[in-house]
């Protein structure tokens, strides 16, 4: 895992590499084509295709610290050309660390949310990471049983979809997001987000934020019939977006987004209550990096507390 300057996690991890998408904006393969470390060793031509790295797998397991890692930042982890046993091994590792209590939150983000929605509802893919954890050393509950003992509290199997992937989508603008955003909304994932990044046009995000809808809720001791009650108690529904980010394209050429169409998706998020965060690349000094201001987003999900959602 190397250290980053991208501003909304701590590391990247790329045990795969390289992308068919052909996005003209592409950071990734401007970076890859360039040949520094050890693209430089491929031949030119192949830098940016798909490519996994078995050395590099276990770089999260031999993280102590807690980090936020963004996965495959150099590639699509859903991409073309990316097969599901790849996909296996890197999502055992991740299993491995929620399973082991490391602390790392992994952040995956893809084009292809139609390719994630089919990995991760088929029926096998949940036994195949199973068993990839096992091998990076997690041991299942009945397994621990054995060997713990008497009066141990041991934890519970990490649950699936696993609890310390956040599975996110970037989206340059409204076709864009109405592509892909309703697919996203279809996949198992612990948290679901957008990256708007680059930022090409005004997005409105209202259809995939709301609704937030309230219900009643009563003191433990209440029958309900004090003028207290019922208490309104927000509740966000499963199938929206969790988290959003905005940034803008970088490079030669780059197409610099307008400030109205970054204020006007924060004031979508806080009108929904969904944190947003806006990446320094904007250049807008003057607007909230995040919202809520101050609040840290969740990082810290108990792979034992149960948190998963199914899409
Ligand atoms: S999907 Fe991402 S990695 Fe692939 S070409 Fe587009 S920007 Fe690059």
């Amino acid at each position: 895992m190397n250290r980053t300057k991208i501003d909304y996690v701590t590391h990247t991890w790329n045990p795969i590499t390289g992308c068919l998408h052909g996005c003209p904006y592409c950071y990734a393969r401007r970076q890859a084509e360039r040949g520094l470390g050890a693209y430089g060793r491929l031949p030119k031509g192949e830098r940016f295709k798909p490519r996994f790295w078995p050395g590099r797998l276990a770089e999260p397991l031999n993280a102590v610290k807690p980090r936020r890692v963004l996965v495959c930042s150099m590639g699509d982890l859903f991409g073309l050309g990316v097969s599901d046993n790849w996909r296996d091994e890197v999502l055992g590792v991740m299993g491995a660390c929620a399973g082991r209590g490391f602390g790392h939150t992994f952040l995956v983000l893809t084009k292809r949310p139609e390719e994630a929605r089919r990995y991760m509802t088929q029926d096998d893919t949940g036994s195949n990471v199973r068993v990839k954890m096992q091998e990076n050393g997690w041991e299942s509950r009945e397994d621990l049983l054995n060997i713990a003992p008497p009066g141990s509290v041991l934890p519970d199997d990490p649950v699936w979809p696993l609890p310390n992937v956040w599975l996110g989508t970037s989206c340059e603008d409204q076709a864009a997001a109405g592509e892909r955003i309703p697919l996203l909304l279809e996949t198992p994932a612990a948290i679901r987000w957008v990256s708007l990044e680059p930022l090409l046009g005004p997005v409105d995000l209202g259809e995939w934020l709301y609704p937030w809808h309230t219900e009643s809720a009563h003191a433990e001791d209440c029958d309900g019939t004090c003028r207290n009650c019922p208490v309104p108690v927000q509740v966000q529904d499963d199938l929206m977006l969790n988290w959003v980010v905005v940034g803008a394209q970088t490079g030669p050429g780059a197409v610099t987004p307008e400030e109205v169409w970054v204020r006007d998706i924060i004031r979508q998020c806080r009108e929904a209550g969904v944190p947003v965060f806006c990446k320094a690349n904007l250049g807008f000094p003057d607007l909230p990096r995040q919202y809520p201001q101050g609040v840290e987003l969740q990082t810290d999900l108990n792979p034992y507390e149960g948190h998963a959602r199914e899409g």
